[in-house]
């Protein structure tokens, strides 16, 4: 935020010198929070004693601005603003105070522990946030179809996005990667057309996992970004960017937003961006780029009160990560050991087939202890009929579409997330009609323990 004491007249120098003394202030902010721990940061962002007493009447929470518009002092501010030579918000659609808030914050913990300077461009849903980044990256550059490489183990709706909307609507190639642990699949997917490569580490609901570093360095040789969707791990446990990852993307809905009261997604990128693409404002910091150009055109942004809901929730991201995934291995134990069940997918399972790289990535912030998430996967005995009786049994956990929630929840991927994608492309991305993923969230485990064991009780073992 400006000071805004200065009275109204003059030229746009003056603006330009203020602004310069801004830049270096904020600056120093942005080095001041790199000093903090993981959970100083989540809980203050670049927000400061300072800031509150000078500038919000000495609030200590971030002021909540819903003023749509920002007012200029005169015709020189209005045209340095609007022409983006100095720090503004000019209109919520563009930017906003309190987005502001949020976007520091989530720059700060995605880069938590490196040097690495990122943004971020906060939107109204994870969904959006995956367009504009993707959309804003498949420019054409001649006449040559452009492509781009996924792996097909991704979210249900963004699936549909690269499959319905980019592909078969629009003609713009995804190439699926089918495992993603196979560097040679990726490299052969590439030419001088592709894009970026597109990975969702730990994904939703299959949990597939990979060792990033080979992908990424993949990508970089060829001269293009990789984005990884990091929406389950979030950055109490997984940094994409610091292993080396441009653009990392949230669905801030899930665990960052926990207490299940609104949507956001997050776009994070690092400074500058590897890319083919020859504009150099959009490499060297990719996020803002979106925030003046192509989310501003098109129109996704987060409402002002959303925003400081989901700071709000973030305040303890790393203890939940902690308590969520701790019950859900205990969870995942109990059912691994079920007759009834004919398979559980936990990364934190020993016997999972992906437990080593999981082991070696997917460390809680702060520490050296492994946590895996509150997201896993289970089978049960007697196909999609039995998995069916089994779920409708629920008394606990909710039978919805969510996860990362405070609540468990739990649900049939085949018949609600990924039924859009049809048979063929849910059996491409390993994800059978008797599967039910399950989010744990913050109850004790052995109230969830129960809930499942009356559900599983009838199962023929
Ligand atoms: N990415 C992942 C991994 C998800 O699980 C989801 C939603 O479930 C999304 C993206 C989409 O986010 P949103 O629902 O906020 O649009």
């Amino acid at each position: 935020m400006m000071n805004k004491s200065a009275p109204a007249s003059g030229g746009m120098e003056r603006y330009l010198n203020e602004a310069k003394e801004l830049l270096a202030e904020r600056s120093r902010r942005w080095q001041r929070a790199k000093q903090m721990k993981f959970d100083t940061i989540a809980v203050h962002g670049m927000y400061t004693v300072e800031e509150a007493i000078n500038r919000n009447q000495g609030a200590i929470i971030e002021p909540l601005f819903l003023s749509s518009a920002q007012a200029y002092r005169d015709s020189a501010e209005l045209e340095a603003a609007l022409s983006y030579q100095i720090p503004t918000w000019c209109y919520t659609r563009i930017h906003n105070p309190t987005l502001g808030y949020l976007e520091d914050t989530l720059a700060l913990l995605e880069t938590y522990g490196s040097d690495i300077t990122a943004s971020c461009c906060v939107y109204s849903s994870g969904m959006a946030a995956i367009e504009n980044v993707t959309d804003t990256l498949l420019v054409k550059l001649d006449s040559k179809p452009i492509n781009f490489v996924s792996q097909c183990q991704i979210y249900g709706g963004t699936f549909q996005q690269f499959n319905v909307r980019k592909f078969q609507e629009r003609g713009i190639e995804v190439r699926w990667v089918l495992e993603p642990d196979n560097i040679e699949e990726w490299r052969k997917k590439i030419d001088e057309n592709t894009r970026f490569l597109y990975a969702e580490t730990p994904s939703n609901p299959g949990l597939q996992f990979f060792d990033l570093k080979p992908v990424i360095e993949l990508a970089h040789q060829h001269n293009i970004p990789i984005i990884v969707d990091s929406t389950i791990a979030s950055p109490a446990l997984l940094r994409p960017l610091t292993l080396g990852a441009d653009i990392v993307i949230h669905s801030a809905t899930k665990v960052m937003s926990t207490s299940g009261m609104g949507m956001a997604g997050a776009v994070i990128a690092r400074q500058p961006i590897v890319t083919s693409i020859p504009n150099e404002e959009l490499k060297k910091d990719f996020a803002l780029y979106l925030k003046r150009y192509p989310q501003r055109d098109q129109g996704g942004c987060l409402h002002p009160f959303q925003a400081l809901m989901t700071l709000n929730d973030l305040r303890d991201l790393r203890h939940r990560v902690d308590l969520f995934s701790r019950n859900a291995l205990e969870v995942a134990r109990f059912l691994n050991s079920h007759p009834g069940v004919l398979e559980v997918s936990y990364l934190g399972l020993e016997s999972h087939p992906l437990y080593p790289v999981a082991t070696k990535y997917l460390k809680l912030a702060d520490t050296d202890e492994n946590r895996y998430t509150h997201l896993l996967a289970f089978r049960v005995k007697g196909g999609p009929t039995a998995t069916r009786r089994v779920f409708d049994r629920f008394q606990l956990i909710y039978r919805a579409t969510d996860l990362g929630r405070v609540k468990t929840v739990a649900t049939i991927p085949a018949i609600s997330t990924h039924l859009l994608q049809g048979e063929e492309c849910r059996e491409m991305a390993c994800i059978p009609p008797d599967l039910i993923r399950l989010s744990v969230g913050a109850e004790d485990p052995a109230d969830i323990i129960k809930d499942l064991e009356q559900a599983l009780s009838g199962v023929e073992k």
